[in-house]
């Protein structure tokens, strides 16, 4: 089983309608898991049909037991981030400044301080109304760990298309080069770079390579919205050509992205004739490397 991670350095370019016609073209074949956790849409075209939930708990806040506090106030005095104050004479943790280092659990005299971990959101192993399982999740509002989510996301979906014989692993990750990428691209076989031919596309395609480079991932790009700045794509195919990434497709801008986001459809479903042979071709390239 290949795990294939599509990414873009920047938000916007059209990846995740890509990943969707991808998954809609290996719907037999491949599991897809959404590790864009932060801001997860692909049930948004692949509308789960039924899904088993799981709450993800992840880091630590300090909590105070009032009954067994004596008011002592060192706590508060060793809290680097202020978030212990004394409220009417009882000592109390703000929970959204407690960045969880424990530090006032270990001093406590009185054992008055836990710290329990915080359910930060859930995953969901689902079945997509095309057929194929899909992995996806949700972190809750203001929570942070995003990149053990993924982690936690990436591991559920290698087991699930292990148990289900697939091919492929097919996963969504997040924009940008911060933790939740690192933890997309974390054992991938093969990564796909999404871009747009414009300024911060370029520029942002760049800053991703040099991060994928560190796991010594072979790569291939598309660069959608190819035609709305030609210079700038003559600029992109030569980097492609010095970092030796396979220019895997130039996709002209089109309309059908947005519509078929708005209908909830993939781009297959949009327009078939348009795209199953751009994506055919991509899936053949892309097998061929394999
Ligand atoms: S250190 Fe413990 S006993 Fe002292 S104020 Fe804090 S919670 Fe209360
Ligand atoms: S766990 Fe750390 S950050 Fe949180 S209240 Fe205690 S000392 Fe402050």
């Amino acid at each position: 089983m290949k795990e294939i991670v599509i990414i873009s350095g920047k938000g916007g370019t059209g990846k995740s309608s890509i990943c969707c016609a991808l998954a809609h073209l290996w719907k037999d074949r491949a599991v897809i898991a959404d590790c864009d956790v932060d801001a997860a849409d692909m049930h948004l075209i692949l509308h789960p049909q039924s899904s088993e939930s799981k709450d993800f708990f992840s880091g630590i806040k300090a909590t105070i037991e009032a009954e067994t506090c004596s008011s002592c106030g060192l706590c508060a005095s060793v809290c680097r981030f202020d978030a212990i104050s004394a409220q009417k004479g009882k000592y109390l943790v703000n929970q959204l400044d407690c960045e969880g280092c424990a530090y006032c659990y270990r001093i406590c005299p009185t054992g008055a301080i836990s710290i329990p971990e915080q359910k930060v959101g859930q995953y969901h192993i689902s079945q997509s109304r095309l057929g194929c399982t899909l992995i996806h999740a949700q972190l809750n509002i203001g929570a942070e760990n995003s990149g053990k989510l993924v982690s936690k996301v990436k591991s559920v979906a290698r087991h699930q298309a292990k148990q289900e014989h697939k091919d492929f692993l097919l996963v969504d990750g997040s924009p940008g080069i911060g933790c939740p990428v690192i933890a997309s691209l974390s054992g991938a076989h093969f990564v796909i770079l999404v871009t747009e031919a414009s300024k911060s596309g370029f520029s942002d395609l760049k800053r991703v390579w040099e991060l994928v480079k560190r796991f010594n991932i072979p790569g291939a790009c598309i660069v959608n919205k190819a035609d709305i700045n030609p210079v700038i794509c003559r600029e992109i195919n030569e980097y492609l050509l010095k970092e030796k990434i396979l220019a895997l497709s130039e996709i002209p801008y089109s309309e059908d992205f947005p519509a078929a986001i708005s209908m909830g459809r993939t781009l297959m479903e949009q327009n078939e004739s348009t795209w199953r042979p751009i994506f055919e071709k991509m899936g053949n390239a892309i097998k061929e490397i394999m």
